[in-house]
């Protein structure tokens, strides 16, 4: 049977964060309950639609938006609706994303109880004036409180997200968080850079210059401080931005980055199924309605050129700290091995940003801090074969 991941959108939360432009809104609580109803009867139309029997559903990720503001009673509903129409592993990871302040141990019980088995919580920073310029509505106690309530109610495998590069944020604060992470002793970490994104309120201080954001150096020395932390406190970098105990790399995630099979479900979910990738109507009224009237709601479907989709193996491969197998994705795509250009590889290897051998090739540390740069070098030299066209 062939593994599937089902992603499920939750696109409520309590308020907006000053940086977040993520398919999102302020919770409102007639409409939630609909889009409840709604996305169960999504998962029965697409579990019925698809080959069920022939695929084993491996994970399943509650994101969004803060899915833990719904009641715990929807979500393992929801759960219960994946199960009935798909076969889900037994041991299948079962992650939800949840915000400190949406935290309240009985109903984590109840999660626990109903089949989660991992918890991501939005930590982002152990600093109370930096939650309070993200526009986060927690407080680093809150934070701690929520993480040991998770751990009371059960949950063995927890991910906590922080984040750096932020407006204000001296390195010793970073390194406070990271400390502070470190000491609940979670199974997985995850460390995001801020990037400023247009339709946010940071978006518009920074446009008219009143966002006072770390140089770039700065931005740089944070990471590399995370990249030296982590694994001296036992974390192996496994991605870009993950770290991880061993055993407890995120599966859901992987399959992003191994260019797996995922279904999504929900407002503005995206899915990538049969080479197809499609998305959901975006707005959650329009989403419902799209649901109720046909069962689905996918709005765009696109066939992605070989060309894209070898790109698309560099980019998302390449975020691995194990990297890429060149010969793999040759074969696959029906492209020379290597697929890029000899004097390309031969010059980034030159420069230390890339190391290639054995067919595999990955990002060195160097690499790493501009990796965006080197993904887009190489993927610009791709060697094509008559034939295989943009
Ligand atoms: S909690 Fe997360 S999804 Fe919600 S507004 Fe903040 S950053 Fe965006």
């Amino acid at each position: 049977m062939r593994p599937l991941a089902l992603y499920l959108h939750i696109p409520y939360c309590l308020s907006r964060c000053h940086y977040c432009d993520f398919n999102t809104y302020v919770l409102d609580g007639p409409q939630s309950r609909e889009y409840v109803r709604a996305l169960a009867a999504e998962i029965r139309h697409q579990g019925a639609a698809l080959d069920a029997e022939q695929r084993r559903v491996e994970t399943i990720f509650f994101g969004g938006g803060t899915p833990s503001l719904l009641p715990a009673e929807d979500l393992c509903a929801l759960l219960e609706a994946c199960r009935g129409a798909f076969r889900v592993a037994p041991e299948a990871e079962i992650t939800l994303e949840a915000n400190p302040e949406t935290v309240m141990p009985e109903a984590f019980v109840a999660l626990r109880r109903g089949g989660f088995n991992r918890v991501s919580l939005g930590v982002q920073a152990l600093h109370a004036g930096l939650l309070q310029v993200l526009g986060r509505p927690h407080t680093p106690a809150r934070a701690t409180e929520a993480f040991g309530a998770v751990r009371a109610a059960g949950f063995a495998n927890v991910n906590l997200d922080v984040m750096f590069g932020l407006p204000g944020q001296a390195l010793r604060d970073w390194r406070r968080t990271l400390e502070g992470v470190v000491s609940l002793a979670p199974e997985h970490l995850s460390t995001y850079g801020l990037t400023i994104e247009e339709g946010t309120l940071f978006g518009r201080l920074h446009r008219r210059g009143a966002l006072r954001l770390p140089a770039e150096d700065a931005h740089l020395t944070m990471y590399r401080e995370a990249l030296r932390y982590l694994p001296a406190a036992g974390y192996r970098r496994y991605e870009i931005s993950s770290f991880a105990r061993p055993g407890f790399a995120c599966r859901h995630n992987l399959t992003y980055w191994r260019q797996g099979e995922y279904l999504g479900l929900g407002a503005g979910a995206h899915g990538y199924l049969g080479g197809v990738r499609s998305m959901n109507q975006r707005l959650p009224a329009a989403y419902i309605s799209a649901v109720t009237r046909r069962g689905s709601a996918v709005v765009e479907r696109e066939n992605p050129s070989p060309v894209a989709q070898v790109e698309e193996a560099l980019m998302l491969g390449l975020r691995l700290a194990d990297g890429l197998h060149l010969a793999a994705v040759a074969a696959r795509f029906g492209l020379p091995d290597p697929p890029i250009d000899p004097a390309v590889l031969a010059r980034l290897t030159g420069m230390g940003l890339i190391e290639a051998g054995d067919g595999l090739l990955r990002l060195t540390e160097a690499g790493l801090a501009v990796s965006d740069t080197v993904i887009t070098e190489l993927a610009a030299s791709l060697v094509l074969q008559p034939g295989i066209c943009a």
